[in-house]
């Protein structure tokens, strides 16, 4: 789960990491209202959406008067923002983070990740930071400082202030940088987060070192342990179909190929992906049922695919154990009928009754074409996505 920078540095706060003064807003007059009780003589309009990129796409906006904050605010709200995050449709601006400008003389970078590879939290630093910390990554690595942190030890001193030497804070800032890495690395261990970010983290001319952006990502399997974080989602930020499958028990992730899957279990799902693509298809989807998939449930997942104007066929490979396969046929008749399905279906099942599941399909009177293995319900799908693509051009035109 995501939240958005103003949430991130409300808990950094907490930490006693410091952050700009910043007041979150619905509204343009809210914006130019936080800007004159934050006062000062700068400040920084931030559109507020889960993806970042949103410097170099004109989601920050340093303003020198109210009327600037007015015109970035009016220009940036309900608004969408396209950064290279967030896809060519982009995603609107629904609310604003008027925060006071600071003077920067330095961009640093820092965050704190679960490294899968080495089963650690991994400390991130760099003194390369700022809006191309991705072309520093891949142009000049050695500029991007890793350590392990020990999970039974937790961030000791010495890796602390190796860190603060390798990015080369100044002399009179690295007290304060070693406790504020303490302090993030156990704001990241008690709330449950996989990814906290900081990009950049800055010094200050007078030499004070501030968060000036934030981004935290929470462990989804931890989220039970914290009431407060998950009743700060946005709805409007996570996609409108992952919320609707997620509400049915289904995960479901679009894709972008054209070859829909439904598939029980995440592993057989991410197989059936890639057995896709080894026959030169593309899968329009990550769609797991899960193992209690009912006939409204199969139906929900058939109607979620079908959303995707590019479909051009639908891949159903059930492997039934605790789900019976006369199951699953039942809810593939029942929603071809109840959708209308015009594209080709392929439906490969094996396990639990598997032959009254087939018995189910051929007496349906439905076209639905058999696979019987997972190859050869793949060459199926990808040969009929091909078919359906090309007769669908020839009446089109
Ligand atoms: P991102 O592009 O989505 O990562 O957004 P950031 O919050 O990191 O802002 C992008 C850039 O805007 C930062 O790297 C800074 O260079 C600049 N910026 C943000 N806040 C301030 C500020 O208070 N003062 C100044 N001078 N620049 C700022
Ligand atoms: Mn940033």
């Amino acid at each position: 789960m995501k939240i958005h920078e103003y949430q991130a540095k409300a808990i950094l706060s907490r930490y006693a990491i410091s952050v700009p003064a910043g007041i979150a807003c619905f509204s343009v007059e809210e914006a130019i209202l936080a800007a004159e009780k934050l006062g000062g003589d700068k400040w920084v309009v931030k559109a507020q959406i889960y993806a970042g990129g949103r410097g170099k796409a004109g989601g920050v906006k340093l303003a020198k008067s109210i009327v600037e904050v007015r015109q970035f605010s009016e220009a940036m709200l309900f608004a969408p923002l396209v950064t290279h995050q967030t896809g060519p449709q982009g995603q609107i601006v629904r609310r604003l983070y008027i925060e006071q400008g600071i003077d920067i003389s330095h961009e640093y970078y820092v965050a704190l990740v679960v490294d899968r590879a080495s089963q650690c939290v991994s400390l991130i630093a760099s003194d390369a930071g700022g809006m191309d910390i991705e072309g520093v990554a891949t142009s000049t690595p050695e500029k991007i400082h890793k350590t392990q942190i020990n999970p039974l030890e937790g961030l000791n001193l010495q890796d602390a202030e190796r860190v603060v030497r390798q990015i080369n804070l100044p002399e009179s800032c690295r007290s304060a940088a070693v406790s504020m890495l303490g302090a993030l690395y156990q704001a990241f261990d008690e709330n449950d987060i996989s990814l906290l970010e900081i990009n950049p983290l800055i010094v200050t001319p007078d030499n004070r070192l501030i968060a000036l952006d934030a981004k935290m990502n929470f462990d989804d399997n931890a989220l039970f342990r914290h009431p407060e974080i998950v009743a700060l989602r946005d709805l409007d930020e996570d996609d409108p179909l992952e919320v609707e499958a997620a509400r049915h028990g289904l995960s479901y992730i679009p894709l972008d190929g054209d070859i829909g899957c439904l598939v029980n279990g995440a592993g057989l799902a991410m197989a059936t992906m890639d057995i896709i693509k080894l026959y030169g298809g593309n899968p329009a989807n990550f769609l797991d049922v899960g193992g209690g998939a009912t006939v409204e449930k199969v139906t929900e997942a058939f109607k979620l695919m079908l959303r995707n104007p590019d479909l051009q066929a639908i891949l159903v490979n059930i492997f039934g154990g605790i789900m019976r396969c006369d199951v699953i046929a039942d809810g593939v008749v029942s929603a071809v009928r109840e959708v209308k399905l015009a594209v080709p279906l392929i439906v490969r099942l094996e396990g639990t009754n598997v032959e009254l599941g087939k018995k189910i399909l051929a007496d349906s009177g439905l076209t639905i074409i058999a696979g019987s293995n997972m190859a050869d319900a793949a060459r199926k799908a990808v040969d009929a996505a091909a078919r359906h693509r090309s007769e669908a051009a020839t009446r089109g035109a």
